[in-house]
């Protein structure tokens, strides 16, 4: 795999191999030495052009555990912000040697567009582009699903995909580049998924997305989802209001807490809850689901570091399916 672009042009057997280095790679950090050599002598370059924690954290932290040199670019405080171009910015890291270049970025299709400029020989991960994918964190999500449905089912999670899992995912759909990456690539490993989300907040033309939609949380979560995926709204992508007040939000599609008391009744082992981060507690999502037993939300954490270390390995050293023996 030259470039990880997005979720959605993803094979069922890329992904599942990719799933399968990041179990690899979850054993490495349970090591008391949480590094191997895969990537020594390489460099990876974090180029966020937007603000992030848990992302550009975790790639850092995950190149780094593979033995690569590390150099993170913040666009705020470099150059960027006296007018340099994407353009002359890659060409400069270029110069410098970057082998990796992982791009977060406001535009929508920045990072096809940096893969196919011919500006850089660099492989190129999508850390983010504008409202369109962000696919390493579509990967850890399912790699997060699949290690509750191997355990629920008393299975290995390795060589396996997500048939028959139900997975309901509620909120800002409009503006949220998790969603697009998560809806192709739950489908692509045989989930079923329903978006919940009020009308306003529902793109034009997801009916040719490959999941339903529904706009009552109550009845979507009545049908005793497997995962319940709660999205941040928001605010800094919305030039208008979407909905009447937090309130009014909060109480028809949030996961306050008498609908997750409701969720979990009869069932407290069954349904896992999961947020991509940074959550708006009190408004898409109550403390009380964040930090309950089901919540999945710091293992979503967790997984992204192994993730991104098999995202990062597999573009790197160009593999295709299987992983390398070596890597164990
Ligand atoms: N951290 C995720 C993203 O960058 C989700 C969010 O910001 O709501 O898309």
């Amino acid at each position: 795999m030259r470039h990880l672009l997005s979720a959605r042009d993803l094979s069922l057997e890329s992904a599942v191999s990719l799933l399968d280095t990041g179990e690899s790679m979850a054993q490495v950090q349970m090591r008391d030495v949480k590094k191997i050599p895969a990537l020594r002598g390489r460099t990876v370059v974090n180029l966020f052009f937007e603000d992030s924690t848990r992302t550009r954290v975790s790639f850092e932290a995950a190149a780094k555990r593979l033995s690569a040199d590390v150099i993170n670019f913040a666009a705020k405080g470099s150059s960027v912000s006296k007018g340099e171009s994407l353009k002359d910015t890659v060409q400069t890291l270029e110069a410098i040697g970057a082998d990796v270049i992982v791009m977060r970025h406001p535009s929508s299709g920045a990072a096809k567009t940096l893969a196919d400029s011919g500006w850089t020989q660099a492989h190129v991960v999508n850390a983010g582009d504008g409202t369109h994918e962000h696919p390493t964190q579509a990967l850890l999500d399912a790699f997060t699903m699949r290690q509750f449905k191997a355990q629920r089912d008393g299975v290995s999670p390795l060589g396996t995909d997500l048939t028959g899992l139900r997975v309901v995912i509620v909120g800002d759909v409009l503006h949220s580049r998790v969603v697009r990456s998560n809806v192709w690539l739950l489908h692509t490993l045989g989930a079923h998924v329903t978006l919940v989300a009020p009308p306003t907040l529902v793109p034009v033309g997801v009916g040719a997305w490959p999941c339903e939609v529904d706009y009552d949380l109550d009845r979507a979560l009545a049908a005793q989802p497997d995962v319940v995926m709660m999205l941040r709204i928001q605010a800094e992508r919305m030039n208008s209001a979407y909905f009447p007040s937090a309130g009014e939000y909060s109480s028809r599609w949030g996961l306050d807490e008498d609908r997750f008391r409701r969720l979990i009744v009869g069932r407290g082992d069954e349904v896992i809850i999961m947020h991509p981060g940074p959550m708006n507690r009190g408004l898409e999502i109550s403390a009380l689901a964040a930090d309950s037993p089901q919540s999945r939300i710091l293992n979503q954490v967790a997984n992204g570091v192994s993730m991104r270390m098999a995202a990062l390995y597999h573009v790197a050293t160009d593999v295709t399916e299987a992983p390398r023996k070596e890597l164990a």
